[in-house]
């Protein structure tokens, strides 16, 4: 089995917290100049370790073994959130580089081969998933065109100019020339930490389904208006949330989860009973009947709340994610791999979170492996995971991927 070099992953990981460092996390948006040196040092990196390496027209950083064989793509992305975490995607990026290294030191004579891959803006500075997205073909030039900052405006264009990306062709996937796509993330959540497991084998990634609701009450003064003849909006939105939290647990699955994220009332004033709430609601899982129970019971619930409150609504779904599943014979690589060096601490559990690996899973074969949160923190500077986790998750990832390139081989020699 390949052993990947502990203290060499954890200095690298370091390393690569240096660009853009922010108090204990990092603040290296997509396109930064940060961003921009993180990924040539991952280029000089994927070089030393002997591969090909570039950097494609969004961004996006590839390590390609001096091979004709078929390899196995490693990676995450390598930009993080503002002032947020460390670990994120730079995780997957980092285990990709160490992985690919080992095997290039001690299996890449076997014809074992790696490529390292760091996606570009999955966190979605300009358009989320971008870089896996142009990976498969799902973005057209006239998306990039149209695509700005999401914070401050500046168009998707420029920025790739800035750069020095114009012009550079964007790299597309070639299904024969990948075995599959591993990706390893931090968990983001508490579960493996409450449940005292070290790695979780993602089943699927969950589906998200997100809505608009409005409420029509009437506007009038908070001050003369009889509480009896008021059509509050505000007071609609309250119920239907109230509501919500009553009956979803009767149709929900056990890794369910809703949130209300944000509730306008017009015009906000404090005299004044508001005219219209507008309610931005989602729910996630990764099971498609549990989403359409919970879509039904949801305009159900809408409806008795404008019969009890007497305004009117308008429902809308803006977002309807499919859950995917990730790769069962790659789950029992990774799964495999996690019992003999974690034995008993490990489990499968599906992703709340979107990964670029939901992106790539229907044009390559994919799977997720994830490794502790420490207090379920991510998002946030003090994001954190314990050494001897980090160093764990990568090992757990660099035999799955031994036992997946073997596996193909002997496809390969039984096919003849
Ligand atoms: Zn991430």
């Amino acid at each position: 089995m390949p052993t990947i070099d502990a203290e060499r992953l954890l200095s690298d990981l370091r390393r690569f917290a240096q660009f853009g460092a922010y108090k204990t996390g990092v603040h290296r948006p997509t396109y930064s100049r940060e961003d921009i040196e993180s990924r040539r040092w991952l280029v000089q990196q994927y070089e030393t370790a002997g591969l090909q390496a570039h950097i494609d027209g969004v961004g996006n950083v590839f390590g390609t073994p001096r091979s004709d064989r078929r390899s196995l793509l490693i990676g995450s992305h390598a930009e993080s959130q503002n002032y947020a975490g460390w670990l994120d995607g730079a995780l997957g990026v980092i285990y990709g580089l160490e992985i690919a290294r080992t095997f290039a030191e001690t299996l890449g004579c076997a014809g074992l081969l790696i490529s390292p891959v760091a996606w570009a803006d999955e966190e979605g500075h300009y358009v989320s998933m971008l870089g896996s997205r142009s990976f498969v073909g799902d973005i057209d030039e006239a998306e990039i065109d149209r695509a700005v900052n999401v914070n401050e405006g500046l168009p998707l264009r420029d920025a790739l100019r800035t750069a020095g990306l114009a012009g550079v062709p964007r790299s597309l996937v070639e299904p024969e020339r990948h075995v599959g796509y591993l990706e390893a993330h931090i968990e983001q959540g508490d579960a493996l930490e409450a449940s005292g497991n070290r790695i979780g084998i993602v089943t699927s990634i969950v589906g998200i389904w997100q809505y608009s609701i409005i409420f029509h009450g009437i506007q009038n003064h908070a001050g003369t208006t009889r509480m009896a003849i008021r059509k509050d909006a505000g007071v609609a939105a309250a119920t239907l949330v109230l509501a919500i939290a009553k009956r979803f647990p009767e149709v929900a699955g056990p890794c369910s989860v809703w949130t209300a994220g944000r509730i306008n009332l017009e015009p906000g004033a404090p005299s004044i009973i508001p005219g219209k709430a507008e309610m931005v609601f989602q729910f996630r899982d990764s099971e498609m009947p549990v989403l359409e129970r919970l879509d039904a019971l949801l305009r159900e619930l809408v409806e008795e709340t404008a019969l009890k409150t007497g305004c009117r609504t308008e429902i809308v779904r803006t977002e309807t994610g499919k859950p995917c599943n990730m790769d069962p014979a790659f789950q029992n690589a990774i799964e495999n791999a996690a019992a003999r060096h974690a034995p008993g601490a490990h489990v499968r559990m599906p992703s709340g979170a979107g990964h670029d690996a939901q992106i790539v899973v229907p044009r390559l074969r994919s799977a997720m492996l994830f490794i502790p949160s420490i207090g379920g923190i991510s998002h946030h500077w003090t994001e954190n995971t314990d050494d001897t986790d980090l160093v764990l998750g990568c090992q757990v990832l660099a035999d799955a991927a031994e036992t997946i390139l073997r596996d193909e081989e002997e496809n390969l020699d039984s096919r003849g």
